[in-house]
């Protein structure tokens, strides 16, 4: 009923009137596909730039629908948010990622030392202002026998432009616990890098957009500056650096001499079941 006005005027594009079924038909199945077991999580790598060894993975949601197969997270996690599905939802994947961390820590991440897997779980911003959400991610943590600083959860920028305190402070008592805040997509919401100061975090995920340029060699010389700049601003804050969409080799050479310190992307590994984590990880770890 929300949209209403929306499709009115969508109507008149029978492409856009294609769009809008489909999006009906996805809304009224949405909510019953939590409880029917339709979602599934793929995990991707998170790789340390300085010796090329996995060192965490990206949970990142998929949805198995009866009729549509596998939908990516752009075409729900909207009208989840839009529907409060993202709350519910939101916390499965993290009871089920961090649960998984915890096995995948059994199975690979024995004799790590100073250096144990970690897992990363993005955060709707209808999740930061779900009053639950401090007491459940310690329980999800707890049940699950993991130590908060295993857990890093990634908000975007645009989520916490202009977050007043109130908004921030479930993530500053998260990150008071040991848990990890990364900013994701960074550079694409035009945040004041003054305001970085103010947050709870101490990891920056460089949007993809950063790197595409990167693909080539040499690089186009403006976005070497870019990210030059922004990852001796990052350490000058004592924030690490993750690139994402990390593609080809060249991207990843030229990322490590900039001296970003981790890296995410197809050229190490598509994100896939956690049996292939443990795969890369082991294998990783036999060199
Ligand atoms: P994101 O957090 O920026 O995640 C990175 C996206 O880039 C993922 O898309 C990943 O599959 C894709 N990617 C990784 N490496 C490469 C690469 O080398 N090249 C290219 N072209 N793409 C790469 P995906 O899985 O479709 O997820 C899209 C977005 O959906 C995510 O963007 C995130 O914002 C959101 N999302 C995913 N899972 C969740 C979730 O559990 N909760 C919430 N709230 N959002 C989620
Ligand atoms: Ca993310
Ligand atoms: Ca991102
Ligand atoms: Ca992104």
């Amino acid at each position: 009923a929300k949209s209403a006005g929306g499709n009115r005027f969508e109507l008149a594009d029978p492409e856009a009137d294609a769009r809008t079924i489909t999006r009906h038909g996805l809304t009224t199945a949405l909510p019953t596909a939590l409880d029917r077991g339709e979602f599934f999580i793929e995990y991707q790598p998170l790789v340390h730039l300085g010796d090329g060894s996995v060192r965490g993975a990206e949970a990142l949601v998929r949805w198995l629908h009866p009729q549509h197969g596998v939908l990516g997270p752009d075409r729900f996690i909207p009208l989840a948010e839009h529907t409060g599905l993202i709350v519910p939802l939101g916390r499965w994947v993290l009871e089920q990622s961090v649960r998984q961390a915890r096995e995948w820590r059994e199975i690979c991440g024995a004799d790590r030392g100073s250096a144990p897997l970690r897992i990363n779980v993005n955060l709707s911003p209808c999740q930061l202002t779900d009053p639950g959400l401090v007491r459940d991610t310690v329980d999800i943590l707890e049940r699950a026998g993991v130590e908060p600083d295993a857990l890093c959860l990634e908000v975007t920028e645009s989520a916490l432009i202009g977050a007043d305190d109130d908004l921030l402070k479930p993530l500053r008592r998260l990150a008071d616990m040991g848990v990890d805040i990364a900013l994701d997509d960074f550079g694409t919401g035009y945040s004041n890098l003054a305001n970085l100061r103010r947050l709870p975090v101490s990891i920056l995920k460089l949007d993809r957009s950063f790197t595409r340029g990167m693909q080539q060699f040499p690089a186009d010389p403006v976005d070497l500056k870019i990210v030059e700049g922004i990852v001796s601003l990052a350490h000058s804050l004592d924030l690490a650096v993750t690139v994402e969409g990390v593609e080809t080799g060249a991207q990843a050479e030229q990322l490590k001499v900039l001296g970003c310190d981790t890296a995410q992307g197809w050229y190490y590994a598509r994100p896939g079941p956690p049996e292939r984590l443990h795969e890369l990880t082991l294998v990783d770890a036999t060199g």
